[in-house]
């Protein structure tokens, strides 16, 4: 690239801005923030020609200026997200009250009874909510839930857990996750926000938290968890993922200030490869340990399995 190209910082202009390159242990992964979509790959030839930046350009020039090491960022938008756990009525109508106070946009319900979900969605309709999830268990679902199509309107999302099977519906515009097991606690691809805001506010705020609080019985409070990006948590810093994971898992601190997860996430970075995905092995099966008492792994352990699963890179 000529030189009078350059910019201040004497680095090449980034031809496509909506692109953001995270590498991780072993994977890679291209945040396309126009299309809200994630390209995840292992090796730069895996990537399809027709992916038109890596026909003509070297990928290190094209990426060049991406990792945005902001201290201090404006973000330009602001994400309010409210969890609800109610067993009745009367903790649906206070959450509304809040919710309509001071215009929350995204909501979380967490209810028992049927009768109380027709009850928030029709609350839901005059309310400032523009998106909003609920979660329940398997024993109080009933399809008539999503039978009237304007009472849904609000409703992107319901979680149905201890389903006997797994398996996802779209219904009248409600995205319906079966889960076989309980609350989801670690996160999938549906759980990525592949968008430029989530990409810079995951760098200094952790994307499931951040201006997240709750409401119960016993009132309002406000998670501190925001400020625990992926990049402090053991394991997660290693990953492709970081910029874009919504992992609702507490996170925990060691007594010498690093962070842990109780639990194995569904992906392992280390090898790039989902549960589920042919050839995946734990963290553990891998010589990977991250818990109360430190963080240990095992590099030629990984690189053997690395190159039975990849070959040569
Ligand atoms: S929670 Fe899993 S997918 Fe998300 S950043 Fe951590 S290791 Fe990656």
């Amino acid at each position: 690239m000529s030189s009078h190209l350059k910019t201040k910082r004497n680095k090449p202009p980034r031809l496509y801005p909506s692109l953001h390159l995270v590498e991780g242990y072993k994977g890679k992964l291209i945040i396309d923030s126009d299309r809200s979509d994630g390209i995840s790959f292992v090796n730069y030839n895996e990537l399809d020609s027709s992916l038109e930046i890596y026909m003509s350009v070297n990928e290190t020039e094209i990426f060049d200026g991406c990792n945005l090491d902001y201290e201090q960022i404006e973000i330009p938008f602001v994400i309010h997200m409210l969890e609800i756990y109610g067993n009745d009525k009367n903790v649906i109508d206070e959450s509304f009250l809040i919710i309509e106070n001071i215009n929350v946009p995204y909501c979380e319900f967490h209810v028992d009874l049927k009768e109380d979900i027709f009850h928030l969605l029709i609350r839901s309709l005059n309310s400032p909510i523009r998106s909003m999830a609920i979660h329940l268990e398997y024993c109080q679902f009933k399809w008539d839930l999503l039978e009237d199509k304007d009472t849904c309107v609000k409703l992107d999302i319901l979680f149905v857990y201890a389903s006997p099977f797994n398996a996802m519906e779209v219904v009248n515009g409600v995205n319906v996750l079966f889960i076989e097991g309980l609350k989801v606690s670690v996160p999938s691809l549906n759980f990525m926000e592949f968008s430029h805001e989530a990409f810079l506010l995951s760098q200094i705020h952790n994307l499931f938290f951040y201006k997240r609080s709750v409401f119960d019985k016993n009132g309002l409070r406000h998670l501190t968890e925001y400020n625990v990006t992926k990049e402090d948590v053991d394991i997660c810093k290693e990953c492709e993922f970081r910029r874009c994971c919504f992992d609702s898992r507490k996170v925990l601190n060691r007594s010498d200030g690093t962070f842990f997860y109780q639990s194995e996430c569904n992906y392992n970075p280390y090898i790039a490869k989902w549960k589920g995905e042919e050839g995946y092995r734990t963290l553990a099966e891998c010589g990977v340990e991250s818990d109360a008492s430190g963080f240990s792994i095992d590099h030629e352990r990984i690189a053997e399995i690395n190159e039975e699963l990849w070959g040569e890179d």
